[in-house]
Formats: structure tokens, C-alpha cells, sequence
């Protein structure tokens, strides 16, 4: 646990001794949904080429036939400083700042050698106008009279570490992605072209300079390491010199129409005026006031920055990580953790961006339909996690072939994409086959029991991954009835709408009939005395254990029992019934989200970042205002304090941040669509005087208001 960030309304600032910091380096990522970096400091005096490096949606490479990893690509925020010729070392604290109200990451600190010392402040942002782009500005004013030497460039030696899906194992082998083609020089800058090994993407990084005190840069190239230009200058006290650089960044896979060329007279002042308009539009519409607790809504405001810019708004090429564009944990991998956790937000803030989202899982429902033949089923199966080009990447056996749920958790993501846009054409001409396609897997993904009408769902993992492999996951069975209720309608509607389609998608009335009869089929497991809802077909059959005694500290608890020992104790890795009730609470009554509050909660773990907001929002969703204030506070903070000890190793947890908001919106604010419009349903933390926010729904933007005097929706 950390508790060294400090936060305001729209920045967070930290300090500290050393260059090098993990966890600063997550907490302070920054980037434009298209790419992003990292929070390291530009300059730092021994080279981190796994640490530092710099991502862009979509840009992956194979490590092994069919196994992609997201790639370090080379950094243009690389600089070298020398003084009088030497290495400096740091003369005081470093103070990172990053204002979401503008997207600037910023580093202060002070270099010495000797008895000189050299004030140095960094300044960047990716632009959020035109995505291809990043900026840079290194100031430098020296306390004495010196000589500086700047280098500033590429750094082309960074490279991967695969992490393997085993979370238990650890790599130790680099292996470097990219490889540099070519660089040409001209005044004040250069051009460096690379491409990737096995998928050949190619990207481009044009750098250009804008320099003030210094003499003409001069280029160098050393392969292997950095390439750039080097600026000189035999520096008066207390003379302002500057480096300001922007690099240009496109690749061979770019869709995104706001990548756009660097125009001739840029400056890095005339550019971040333009990106303070985008976040102050931005901010009016997303930001969340709650009067009461400042530190909230703060930390909120973190959370929300962060999702905003770890999607690639525009390019349904693409998704987000598990991990966004902060770390190649899970290689970098897009799981269900957009679909039901991160989606929401999008919808209701960005609905172009999810629509993007959506658009993506319709673009891969190929690779789906291929993924379930492969699985000898019929119709379309969605892998368990995926990269660019929709294929299954999981390498773990057991997860990735029996978490079957993600399919009817994308097809419900895509219902509320469709119900909170009204947007035909996307079902017209997308979701309706994925939902189709989808139930003819289930239809041959169940196994019809001997002697009755029923069917199981044998060999199946839910949310919760300590289950063992089970049968009839509650959360998976009613989320695929779910899934079979939206596939009848679709046909029902391309029978009406599009029978061209209905005829090509070979949909008949006996089918159809086939999912209707599944859905009555398919066994929702319950206690048979007390009727309360069970977890699957073998939970109950579980040991009991001490909680405490298998997980002694924040971290999960495969970090001391094996995973063989803890699939056979009766715990929860994370939500999965309470999970299910907050995805679809109409399903269930009062009491029944009551009782399985009271069997769940206490044997969960939370041994998934996905865990404690997902409590939070169950809890303010049902009126548990003390619990839900427990678990949202280690939600807000799972990364900011780093709760789970995880932040710095892994990056950023964008389903809790998706999840946190929903908690929010959902939960404190009981905003809901249930009967077709927005109502509310709140209940706030005593500390919160009030809250308020926007949202988009049906084409329209709501103000919603929470006080003292009531609850008001209106429109904005
Ligand atoms: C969780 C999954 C999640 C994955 C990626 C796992 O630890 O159990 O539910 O999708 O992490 O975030």
C-alpha cells in the first residue's frame, strides 16, 4: 500500500529521490486512447529499456505461432543531459505532476556535479486533437555558468518481457519487437522508420525541434541504442534554454481520422492551448461533482482521466487491455473487462467511442465463428482474450476453455450499446448476427441431461476463476438466456426488417423454436431448501477455510496456496453471483440480493482487481450504504495507494477504474433505464452533500442531481 500521491481537484503530484519508480510510472501514465507512455522521466542516467517505452493500440508482434505481445515500441522521450561534460546526479526530491485538466505529465528537479547544479522541468502531453502527436519541452536554467549537453531522440533499444497468463511464473528472457529500418536527417529534426518482426506493422516517428540558447543541433546515430540530435551550449546563469520536441507518429495500420501531419509553424504552447479547449469540453461533460468529499471526487476524476485516455476512441481496429496502454501485462490482451466494466462509462459519456468498442467485437465475429468450430461447436464462440486480430490468446488451458461467459457478456454490452443509442443501423447490420451467431453456440455448447427436458452447461468456469471447473454457473445461465432472449428478437426483427439477411444468416421458425425450448432448458442451480441462488452445480460441495489463514496479506492468495489446493476451498476469487444481480437486477427480488449478499460477500477473497467495485456497486445498488463505502474506497484507491501491492508491476486496472464509475453512477446514484428512461435511485455516503453529473442517453445529454432537496434528472 502507498500513500504518497497527493491529490487535487484535476492533478495528482508525487516526490521523489530516485529516477526510477514503478509505481509512479503507472500512476502517471499519460496518453490519447491511440497511444500513450508511461510516467518515466525522460531523462534518466542508466538505460530501462523493458520500463521504458511506448505503446499504440493495435501495434502487437508474435513471440510464438499465434501468440501476439504488446509492444515496447522505441521512445522519442529519451534525452541525455551532460554538464561540463559529466554525468549528473540528483541534487533534490523530483516532483511529478500530471493535470488532467490539460493532459501535461511534468517532472522538476534539480542536477549536480560537483558544486554546479542545473534546474530541469519536463513537460509532456499526447495530443488528444490529433492523436498523432506528442510533445515535449525540457527547460533548463543553470544555477551557475556551465556547459550543457543535451541528446534528445529515440531510445530504439527498448523491448518486451513476456509475461506469461500464469500469474504464478516469472520471465526473465528480452526480446526486442521492432527493428529499425532507416533514419534520414534534416534541419532540426529526422525521420526513423521500424517495423515489427513477425506481424510487419511499420511505424514512423517524425521528431522536429524547436530550440531556444542553443547552438544547431547535430545529429548522431548509434544502432542499437538511440538515434537524435545533440544540442551545445556554454550556458550563462540563470539563462533559460529550451528543447521542445514533437514527434509525429503513424503506422502502417492507422485508422483513426484525428492522426494528422505536424503543421510547419507548430509550437508547443500554440498546441497545448488546443488540448486545454478539448479537456475543458471534455471535463463539462465527464467530470463528477460531489460537494463533501473533495478527496473523492478528486480520485474520481483520476479514474475517469485515465479511461479516457487509454481508449482509442475512433478505431474499432482495436480495444482497450486488460491493462489499457499502461503495461504489457496479459500481453496487452482485450478480455470482458471492456464489455461489462469498462463499456458503461463510454456509453454514457462517449458513445461514438463505444460504439467503436462494440464495433470491434462485430469485426472479430469471424475469428469468433472459427473459434467455435475449432472448439467443435457450431455458430460463433468469443475467445477468452484477444489482441488485434480477434484470435485466442489465452495459454492456459483451463481458463480459456472454459470461461465461456465473455460471449454472452459481449452480446450484453451490445444490447445497452443498441438500447442507449437507438442506433438501428448497428443492430441492423452487426449486433443482430453476433447475437444469432452466438446462440447457435450455446444451443450446441449444452448438453442435453438423460431422461429429462433439461441441459447442463458441463466443463465451465464463471467469474469467480476459484471455482474449479464446474457445471451451470449461475451467472453464465442466466446471462446466456439473456443472450438467447436478444437472439430471438434479432430474428424476429431481420424477419421484418432485412429478410435478405435472414435469409443469408439461414435463420428458420424451427430455430428459432430451438432457442426458446434452450432457454426453458437450461438449470439455474439454487439451494433446494432454502432457495437461495447458488453459485454452480459444486460450490457448496467446497471445504470451508479460514479466510485468513490463505490469505495473510492485500496480495491474491495463489502467492501462497496453489492454485490445485485453492479450486477446492470454499472461497471466491471475485464477484460472480453479486456480479450477475448488479448486471441484471430486475432479474432478482429484494431478498434474494440480500441473501446472497449475506452467503457471498464473506467468502470472497478479492483476489482480482475486478473484485472490490463490483462489491461497491452491489452494496449502493442495494441500499448497503456502509459496505459500499468500504469497498469503493479500495476501489478508487486500488491503484492510486496501490491496494493490491500490483500498480507498479502490472500498470493500471481499467476495469476497476470502469467499474469505480459505475459504482458511482450506478450505484450511489441508482441511475437505471429500467422502464426505457433514466431514473434515480440514490444512496449517497452520509459525507457526500450532494452529487452531480451528466450522461448521454437516446442522443440526449442529462444533468443528473442529487441532494438534499432531492433527486432531479434534467437535460444539459
Ligand atoms: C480476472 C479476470 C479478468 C482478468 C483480466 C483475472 O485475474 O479473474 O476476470 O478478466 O484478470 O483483468
Amino acid at each position: 500500500m502507498r500513500n504518497d500521491i497527493t491529490l487535487f481537484e484535476k492533478s495528482i503530484t508525487a516526490e521523489s529521490n530516485c529516477f526510477a519508480d514503478d509505481f509512479y510510472e503507472s500512476t502517471f501514465f499519460t496518453g490519447n486512447g491511440r497511444m500513450g507512455a508511461r510516467g518515466y522521466i525522460p531523462f534518466e542516467p542508466s538505460a530501462r529499456p523493458i520500463q521504458t517505452g511506448l505503446f499504440i493500440a493495435g501495434v502487437y508482434d508474435e513471440i510464438k505461432p499465434g501468440i501476439t505481445d504488446f509492444v515496447n515500441l522505441p521512445t522519442p522521450i529519451w534525452e541525455q543531459i551532460k554538464m561540463d561534460g559529466k554525468s549528473p546526479t540528483l541534487a533534490a526530491p523530483i516532483k511529478r505532476t500530471l493535470d488532467f485538466s490539460c493532459g501535461v505529465l511534468s517532472f522538476e528537479y534539480v542536477l549536480t556535479v560537483g558544486e554546479k547544479h542545473l534546474n530541469v522541468l519536463h513537460q509532456r502531453f499526447f495530443s488528444m486533437s490529433q492523436t498523432s502527436l506528442l510533445l515535449q519541452r525540457t527547460i533548463c536554467i543553470p544555477q551557475t555558468e556551465m556547459h550543457v549537453h543535451i541528446e534528445s531522440g529515440i531510445h530504439t533499444a527498448c523491448c518486451n518481457c513476456p509475461i506469461p497468463d500464469d500469474q504464478v511464473k516469472e520471465n526473465s528472457e528480452t526480446i526486442q519487437l521492432t527493428m529499425e529500418k532507416n533514419t534520414h536527417f534534416y534541419d532540426n529534426g529526422f525521420t526513423s522508420n521500424f517495423a515489427t518482426h513477425v506481424t510487419n506493422i511499420s511505424l514512423e516517428q517524425q521528431i522536429s525541434f524547436r530550440t531556444q540558447g542553443f547552438g544547431k543541433g547535430v545529429s548522431f546515430h548509434r544502432a542499437g541504442d538511440a538515434v537524435g540530435m545533440s544540442f551545445d551550449v556554454d550556458a550563462a546563469k540563470n539563462q533559460t534554454l529550451f528543447i521542445e520536441k514533437a514527434a509525429a507518429l503513424f503506422t502502417s495500420r492507422d485508422k483513426d481520422p484525428l492522426i494528422t501531419p505536424l503543421s510547419s509553424g507548430w509550437s508547443f504552447d500554440g498546441l497545448l492551448e488546443q488540448e486545454k479547449v478539448w479537456w475543458q469540453n471534455k471535463w463539462q461533460l465527464c467530470g463528477i461533482e460531489i460537494q463533501g468529499d473533495a478527496q473523492t471526487q478528486a480520485a474520481l476524476h483520476y479514474c475517469i482521466y485515465q479511461l479516457i485516455v487509454n481508449c482509442s476512441a475512433r478505431d474499432d481496429t482495436v480495444n482497450i487491455g486488460a491493462r489499457g496502454l499502461t503495461h504489457t501485462r496479459y500481453k496487452g490482451c482485450y478480455f470482458w473487462d471492456t464489455d461489462l466494466f469498462m463499456m458503461p462509462f463510454y456509453l454514457l459519456t462517449d458513445p461514438c467511442a463505444a460504439k467503436s468498442l462494440m464495433q470491434f467485437r462485430v469485426n472479430t465475429l469471424p475469428q469468433a465463428k472459427a473459434h467455435a468450430a475449432k472448439m467443435n461447436n457450431a455458430g460463433a464462440r468469443y475467445p477468452w482474450m484477444v489482441s488485434y486480430d480477434g484470435t485466442e490468446q489465452c495459454e492456459s488451458w483451463d481458463i480459456g476453455a472454459s470461461e465461456v461467459h465473455i460471449t454472452a457478456d459481449i452480446v450484453y454490452a451490445m444490447n445497452q450499446y443498441v438500447t442507449a443509442t437507438l442506433d438501428e443501423e448497428f443492430y441492423k447490420n452487426g449486433a443482430a448476427e453476433v447475437y444469432i451467431e452466438t446462440a447457435r453456440f450455446w444451443l450446441s455448447r449444452y448438453t442435453p441431461e438423460p431422461n429429462t427436458d433439461k441441459v447442463n452447461l458441463l466443463f465451465c468456469k464463471g467469474p469467480d476463476e476459484y471455482c474449479g471447473i464446474t457445471s451451470n454457473n449461475l451467472f453464465t445461465n442466466v446471462m446466456v438466456q439473456h443472450n438467447l432472449k436478444l437472439a430471438i428478437r434479432a430474428a424476429e426483427y431481420l424477419r421484418q426488417n432485412n429478410f435478405g439477411q435472414y435469409q443469408k444468416l439461414g435463420i428458420s421458425e424451427d430455430e428459432i423454436q430451438t432457442w426458446e425450448c434452450l432457454h426453458h432448458a437450461i438449470k439455474l442451480p439454487q439451494d433446494p431448501v432454502t432457495k437461495h441462488w447458488r453459485t454452480d452445480d459444486t460450490f457448496h460441495l467446497l471445504e470451508p477455510v479460514d479466510l485468513s489463514t490463505i490469505k495473510p496479506d492485500a496480495g491474491a492468495s495463489y502467492h501462497h496456496v496453489c492454485f490445485d489446493r485453492l479450486q477446492r476451498y470454499k472461497v471466491i476469487k471475485q464477484a460472480d453471483v453479486l456480479l450477475l444481480m448488479s448486471r441484471l437486477p430486475e432479474k432478482f427480488t429484494a431478498q434474494e440480493k440480500l441473501n446472497a449478499w449475506e452467503d457471498f460477500e464473506p467468502l470472497c477473497l478479492h483476489d482480482s482487481t475486478l473484485s472490490f467495485a463490483s462489491h461497491a456497486l452491489f452494496a449502493a445498488q442495494n441500499g448497503l450504504v456502509e459496505p459500499a463505502e468500504h469497498y469503493f474506497e479500495q476501489a478508487l484507491y486500488l491503484d492510486l495507494k496501490e491496494v493490491m501491492g500490483n500498480t507498479g508491476k502490472e500498470g493500471l486496472h481499467l476495469a476497476c477504474l470502469g467499474e469505480t464509475w459505475q459504482a458511482v453512477v450506478f450505484g450511489f446514484a441508482g441511475l437505471s433505464f429500467a422502464d426505457g428512461s433514466p431514473k434515480l435511485h440514490p444512496h449517497l455516503p452520509d459525507s457526500w452533500t450532494s452529487l452531480k453529473f451528466n450522461f448521454i442517453w437516446e442522443n440526449k445529454t442529462y444533468c443528473a442531481k442529487i441532494s438534499a432537496d432531492g433527486a432531479s434528472i434534467t437535460l444539459w
